[in-house]
């Protein structure tokens, strides 16, 4: 049935994810969490079901979807019981394809986007470095040019996808002395078995199991010029870009997480008897459960605004859009008021399960986890902040 901004048809999806989630994938857990990565066979199955980029067009194997079907796809994979499955497939899905969508050419599509739509190939996108990660200009990963190929030198660091991926959407500096320092940056697809590409250690992280992070190494790595997303130095321009959609992806992941932590909260709540009554029943656990909800309510109606308005939009560059506002302030707004939200609703959450909470037989003490990299993955809420005092001329 329709639901506030979605319809039938995406009532639909999410009703198939939740039943592929409910049969395939949460039965898994243990396994995919030790594993401290998503299998081969999961990725295609999820290509199988259309979930891999369904707003990519149908000459490419997507459906032409909506932004909204991306949206419902997000919650449903940020409520799976699984750590961190949904990190994976979104970092694919949502932030590593959109480039080669919106700079690739068609021969470029074909090669790499199509196969990351059926789940043959995985995904990474490659920016963060050891020394450079808020500061995406000074990345220090160079690509010299040697006829038609370029030599890669660098590293990179907390790569989603890293260690299973096939390829990696690279941001190098073609252009080291270039000034202003950004207009040195290029984004190159570095394939796996690329000579001099090596994947470093795997991070342990201590949330979002079973998604793999990585350090990756690039010694003279050869990389034809042919794989080259777009001209020479549009590369941050098509970064900041290809933030604006994965802020708000990660914005409308945030906010179903912070969902399925209230209704633990709530069902806790109930269940459990504190001084012959249960805990509820006291003022102050009832009124934070009220908090928590209106708080979840408010963030929620604010993100969802902002994902009608994204779609088709100038700020969506997967659908080409040309027209309405730059929403580049408002989906900064809500990446950092959306991410700290779950944090404090996690957090809370936890509390209200008393020792319990601290358990990790209770899936709560994960989400509490979980939802740190919240305010750090995509862009900090410290530089969200700067994004939006810059909007307000400050
Ligand atoms: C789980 C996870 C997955 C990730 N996946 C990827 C991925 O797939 N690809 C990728 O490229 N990166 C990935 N990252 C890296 C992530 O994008 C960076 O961690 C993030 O951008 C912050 O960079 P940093 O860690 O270098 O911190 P720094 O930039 O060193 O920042 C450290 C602290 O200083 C603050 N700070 C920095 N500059 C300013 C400023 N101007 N004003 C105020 N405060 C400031 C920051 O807010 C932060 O609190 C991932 C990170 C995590 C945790």
């Amino acid at each position: 049935m329709a639901q506030g901004i979605y319809t039938d048809a995406h009532q639909s999806i999410r009703r198939n994810l939740r039943q592929f989630i409910e049969r395939e994938v949460n039965p898994r857990r243990r396994e995919l969490e030790d594993a401290g990565q998503t299998p081969r066979d999961l990725w295609k199955r999820m290509g199988e079901l259309g979930f891999l980029g369904p707003c990519y067009p149908e000459e490419y194997g997507g459906s032409g979807a909506d932004f909204l079907t991306a949206c419902v796809i997000t919650e449903e994979l940020s409520r799976c019981a699984v750590s961190g499955f949904a990190m994976g497939f979104m970092v694919h899905a949502e932030m590593a394809t959109p480039p080669i969508h919106f700079m690739g050419t068609d021969a470029q599509r074909r090669k790499w986007l199509a196969p990351a739509i059926t789940g043959e190939m995985v995904f990474s996108l490659g920016i963060s470095e050891p020394n450079a990660g808020s500061d995406v200009a000074a990345i220090r990963t160079t690509a010299r040019r040697d006829g038609d190929h370029y030599v890669v030198s660098g590293s990179k660091c907390f790569i989603t996808n890293g260690t299973i991926c096939d390829g990696v959407v690279l941001a190098v500096k073609t252009d080291p002395a270039a000034a202003p320092p950004h207009a040195g940056v290029s984004l190159l697809v570095v394939e796996k078995g690329a000579p001099g590409f090596k994947v470093g250690r795997k991070l342990e992280k201590i949330g979002c199991l079973a998604s793999d992070t990585s350090e990756l190494f690039f010694e003279d790595c050869r990389v034809p010029v042919a794989n080259r997303l777009g001209g020479e130095g549009e590369g941050f321009v098509a970064i900041m870009r290809n933030f604006q959609r994965e802020r708000l992806i990660a914005a409308v992941g945030f906010v179903a997480g912070a969902e399925e932590a209230l209704e633990m909260a709530i069902k806790y709540a109930r269940e459990r008897d504190a001084f012959g009554k249960p805990i509820h029943k006291h003022q102050s656990v009832r009124h934070l459960l009220v908090e928590m909800a209106t708080e979840t309510e408010l963030v929620k109606t604010f993100v969802q605004d902002q994902c009608v308005k994204f779609s088709g939009s100038v700020n969506d560059a997967v659908a080409g859009g040309e027209g309405g506002e730059d929403l580049t302030k408002t989906i900064s707004m809500a990446k950092y008021r959306a991410a700290e939200l779950t944090e404090w609703i996690t957090d809370r959450a936890l509390q209200i399960h008393g020792g319990w909470g601290y358990m990790k037989e209770f899936p709560i003490s994960q989400a509490f986890l979980d939802a740190r990299a919240g305010s750090i993955a995509g862009g900090t809420t410290e530089i969200m902040k700067e994004i939006i005092g810059k909007y307000m001329g400050l």
